[in-house]
């Protein structure tokens, strides 16, 4: 079973040699807790894999220091192939990584030592650099990048404290160092720039695509929006799902068109607790009015709608709401209001993964 560590100079030093023997480590970051392996070692990289019971078609970001969070320094580590990007992509990958260090991931020409395991056989390779001061301490120890995908079981929820680490993956790791809550409290923004610097993003996170396109001075496509633009792979399926059945319905619960409401009803009469997620505090003590003769626990995603308090708190709250031991659980939208590509964009594309949508249940 692993420990939780403070991120004291000696645990550092520990985490890290551990890292260098080819095993796994809790890792805090900005977005959420990763589970950390030397990203060019293939046999700590299938560790990773192993311990997330990950398919093999779903590549792993790599994690690099700030000193090396650069096209030039990468290109140098052998990380990336600058020459395969034209002037203006170079351009627009430097512009971006001006970002970092931060929630956003570049998709890249792969270079020559990274090998083929850790980026699922693609000729491109995911890079960020963490905002997290104990991903970069224990970064700076080390003379590889740390491949570090979210530190739990393949499909489930994300965690964002080191005690959700433990409850996923405590047999697997090393040591988790604790580096508290963490502060965005979504993946990272996943973005792949292309010939003449094209952008389009494979995964929204809280970096939102008004500030990408200001970034680069240019349009950012939304890959699901156009199926011959490149893809992210490993996010079409089922993800960030709690145990209980999780149904997302498309209006507040008080505002569905009677044939949805019916269906409500009908599932909900067979159940005798249920969960709701909610967006604000008053939308959770409107709830249970909606659900008579059904034991109802409703949770709010935040207090009066910040989007990032949303964001932060959306994976726990998920986590709080399996936790009940309810027979079904509810999401109303959150958000409600609708910025079709902001930070609503990114907490939307979650719930989606994460619940069946009412009209879709059989
Ligand atoms: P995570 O599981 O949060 O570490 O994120 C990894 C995700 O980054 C994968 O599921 C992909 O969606 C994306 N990704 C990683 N490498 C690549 C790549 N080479 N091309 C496109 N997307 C990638
Ligand atoms: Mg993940």
């Amino acid at each position: 079973m692993s420990r939780v560590v403070p991120p004291t100079e000696p645990n550092l030093d520990a985490a890290a040699a551990h890292l260098r023997a080819g095993g796994l480590v809790g890792l805090p970051t900005e977005t959420v807790y990763g589970v950390a392996a030397h990203a060019l070692d293939t046999q700590a990289v299938s560790r990773i894999y192993a311990a997330k019971d990950r398919p093999s078609f779903n590549p792993l970001i790599l994690h690099v220091p700030v000193e090396q969070a650069n096209l030039a320094a990468l290109d140098r580590a052998g990380l990336v192939r600058a020459n395969a990007l034209d002037p203006e992509a170079q351009r627009v990958v430097e512009r971006l990584s001006e970002r970092w260090p931060g929630p956003l991931t570049l998709v890249l020409p792969k270079g020559p030592r990274v090998p083929d395991l850790t980026t699922a056989g693609l000729d491109t390779v995911a890079i960020r650099c963490p905002d997290h001061p104990v991903a970069q301490a224990l970064l700076r120890r080390l003379d590889q990048p740390l491949a570090a995908p979210s530190a739990n079981r393949s499909g489930r929820i994300s965690p964002t404290s080191p005690q959700d680490v433990l409850e996923e993956l405590g047999d697997a790791l090393g040591l988790i160092l604790d580096g508290g809550p963490c502060a965005e409290g979504l993946e990272s923004t996943v973005v792949h720039v292309g010939p003449a610097g094209s952008v389009t993003l494979l995964r929204p996170g809280t970096l939102d695509r008004a500030t990408l396109e200001r970034l680069t001075d240019g349009p950012v496509h939304i890959s699901e929006a156009d199926p011959a633009r490149p893809r992210s792979p490993g996010l079409d399926h089922r993800h960030y799902a709690p145990q209980t059945p999780f149904l997302a319905l498309p209006t507040r619960c008080g505002d569905l068109p009677e044939p949805l409401w019916r269906r409500l009803r009908e599932r909900a009469s067979r159940a005798s607790v249920i969960g709701v997620l909610c967006w604000t505090a008053e939308d959770a003590s409107r709830v249970p009015r909606c659900l008579p003769g059904v034991e109802v626990h409703a949770l709010a995603l935040t207090h009066h709608g910040d989007p990032h308090e949303g964001a932060r708190r959306l994976f726990s709250t998920l986590r709080a709401l399996d936790a009940l031991g309810a027979d079904l659980l509810l999401a109303e939208p959150c958000p409600p209001a609708v910025d079709p590509h902001g930070l609503d964009f990114a907490l939307r594309d979650r719930l989606r993964r994460a619940a069946t949508a009412l009209h879709d249940e059989p």
